[in-house]
């Protein structure tokens, strides 16, 4: 062989080797039941995460948090894996950062994904005293995990034929208030968008942020309209259908900055947020408040949005939102 042949040899390997996509298989034709929603066990998700203290980034509680999150989505059948990143904080705080992944069906073409920050913020930036200390984020970070590990059991019990995917994201909420400090936000999904891997492409993805409180409502945001308005539409349908309209509220709100948005300007994956945003455009009052704590937490809000966003999976899998 000369050494154009072996050349052209190795450039044949290297591309074989590059070329080890997975092999995705199209979903299993079956119809699944749509199961009940457990509120009372999202209830109780909150409140273990909420003992670990405030998940505030480099912090053993986080730390502990993290650990629970994984061993609870491999309880419920997924494939997990820790994606760990670091990133300078607006502060320039180094921040150790881990985004928790959990795939199930790891093997099916057809995906969604479901997602929320575990992290929580490291001040009360909004509250009036011991504006230094962390929050306990019990709405403004556990509700979201809470919600989505108890549709992750109800997922495996089912046997679920679809793929689904569950992002716990990291380091969503230690950003700056300051204007044009959009990026100091969200930097688990920006990171873990970055990376993502072109093997996957999902449907679309929902982001839950802010699930649990009394009175709670979520209405059409902006950058979900812009690029999943086909979703948004299903979801808050699907609510009034199922007798929900006092939460998911037919109506538009601005555009907010969070994971969502990081993951569709890096993807395009369509994404769809459901926060709670009051009437007057603004977030609950506890919002970065030590407010923020068990005692704002409303099991029929979780048991809301747990049973639409479960509907909406369950129908996805079961092709009844064509
Ligand atoms: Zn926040």
């Amino acid at each position: 062989m000369n050494m154009r042949t072996i050349k052209f040899l190795a450039l044949i390997t290297l591309f074989i080797g590059c070329n080890n996509k997975p092999n995705l298989i199209p979903q299993e034709d079956r119809i699944v039941k749509i199961p009940r929603f457990n509120s009372e066990n999202a209830f109780t998700h909150i409140q273990k995460q909420i003992h670990f203290g405030p998940r505030r980034m480099n912090s053993d509680a986080h730390e502990n948090c993290k650990n629970w999150l994984l061993d609870k989505l491999t309880e419920y059948n997924f494939s997990t894996e820790f994606q760990d990143f670091e990133v300078k904080a607006y502060s320039g705080e180094l921040l150790k950062g881990t985004n928790i992944h959990g795939i199930y069906n790891k093997d099916v073409k057809e995906r969604v994904i479901l997602c929320a920050h575990y992290d929580t913020r490291h001040i009360a930036d909004k509250d009036t005293i011991n504006i230094d200390i962390p929050i306990d984020g019990a709405d403004d970070g556990a509700s979201g995990v809470a919600v989505i590990l108890e549709i992750a059991r109800l997922i495996n019990e089912s046997n679920l034929p679809m793929g689904v995917d569950i992002v716990f994201f990291d380091a969503e909420d230690h950003g700056s208030d300051k204007p044009n400090q959009d990026y100091t936000w969200g930097l688990g999904s920006q990171y873990w968008a970055k990376k993502l891997s072109k093997d996957y492409k999902y449907k679309y993805g929902i982001l839950l942020d802010m699930v649990g409180s009394k009175n709670a409502t979520f209405r059409k945001e902006g950058f979900s309209m812009q690029s999943a308005e086909k979703i948004v539409n299903q979801i808050w349908n699907l609510a009034k259908n199922m007798g929900k309209e006092k939460y998911f509220v037919n109506k538009p709100i601005g555009f907010i900055t969070d994971d969502h948005r990081f993951v569709i300007e890096q993807t395009r994956t369509p994404m769809v947020d459901i926060i709670n945003v009051q009437s007057t455009g603004k977030f609950g009052n506890y919002h970065h408040k030590h407010s923020d704590n068990i005692g704002i937490i409303d099991k029929t809000t979780l048991e809301a949005v747990g049973q639409v966003v479960i509907a909406q999976i369950f129908r996805e899998s079961n092709k009844q939102n064509e």
